[in-house]
């Protein structure tokens, strides 16, 4: 297998950002749905939709436990919050997947997973979402719903040329149902074989990333810092590159700008307020000025 491609600004330039005209409404701009959050870590959905609102898209839709959604909404007047049936261990009840599965319809890109808990319920939303999505949406798959994928490799098949993981080591070993110690052994390897058994670009998480195309092609980002292993910064990886999914890039090109926007952005933090200490949701506040750096 040939080396992976590192991942720098020139090489990013060669495959440019969707350019939204003067005059492009909020719609054009690119939908999120973002589906996240429980009663335990409710904070995921707000940080991966704050980072979806600054990696441009226009529009952004949290749906969210129902307890946890008057607060998401005040906490963010720029979204549109869908409450959720919850389950007792404050989950998503999976019985909200056909409303959700309606919902897809109307957006560009799909994240799920973030801060989700309650694995068996969050399984068969999973499942059903994916079974049943209508639309053409993008979607990103982060955390707890990694850990279903092995047992919904029919229903992804509908969503072939669309699909967007984002396993860190762990989400990993059980994607291929391997150990981690094979996983840190050689997690490009890792990353090509679950891109090509899923058929979806993998974000194999790190210290150094690397993105793999289900077509065996891979790239490698060196830039970040120890600062980014902080919670809730994978929440913040997946709003930014969904964004970007549904502004139109296509999931390969969304993946490698968003892998690179994330780790420049820590390098930013890390300079101005020191290398350790900064938080996940300063991590988005970077990326339109980085963005903007690289057009
Ligand atoms: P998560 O584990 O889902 O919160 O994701 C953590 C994010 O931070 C991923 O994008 C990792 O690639 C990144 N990250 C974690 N540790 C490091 C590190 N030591 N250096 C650079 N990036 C890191
Ligand atoms: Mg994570």
């Amino acid at each position: 297998m040939s080396a992976p491609t590192s991942l720098t600004p020139e090489l990013l330039r060669g495959m440019p950002l969707p350019d939204h005209q003067q005059g492009a409404d909020k719609n054009s701009r690119g939908r999120v749905l973002i589906i996240a959050g429980s009663r335990e870590v409710p904070g995921a959905a707000l940080l991966t939709a704050l980072s979806a609102l600054r990696a441009g898209a226009g529009k952004v839709q949290i749906a969210a436990p129902a307890g946890a959604a008057p607060h998401l909404a005040m906490a963010m007047p720029e979204a549109l919050v869908v409450p959720l049936a919850e389950t007792e261990a404050g989950g998503i009840d999976p019985a909200e997947a056909g409303r959700l599965a309606r919902r897809c319809a109307s957006a560009d890109a799909v994240v799920l997973g973030p801060g989700m808990m309650d694995p068996p319920a969050l399984a068969a939303l999973t499942h059903r979402l994916l079974a049943e999505a209508e639309g053409e949406a993008a979607f990103l798959l982060d955390a707890g719903a990694l850990a279903a994928l092995a047992d919904c490799r029919e229903a992804l098949r509908r969503h072939a040329g669309r699909l967007m993981l984002t396993p860190h080591i762990g989400e990993m070993c059980g994607l291929l149902g391997c150990p981690a110690e094979e996983v840190a052994a050689d997690p490009l390897a890792a990353a090509r074989r679950a891109a090509a058994t899923y058929g979806a670009v993998v974000d194999m998480k790190g210290g150094r990333s690397f993105v793999a195309s289900p077509q065996g092609e891979a790239w490698s980002c060196d830039r970040g810092n120890v600062g980014l292993a902080t919670s809730g910064s994978g929440d913040t990886l997946a709003g930014i590159v969904a964004a970007l999914a549904a502004r139109g890039a296509p999931p390969l090109h969304a993946t490698l700008w968003g892998v690179f926007l994330h780790a420049e952005a820590g390098d930013r933090l890390a300079r101005r307020i020191g290398p350790l200490g900064y938080l996940a949701r300063e991590i988005p506040d970077e990326v339109p000025g980085i963005m903007a750096s690289l057009a």
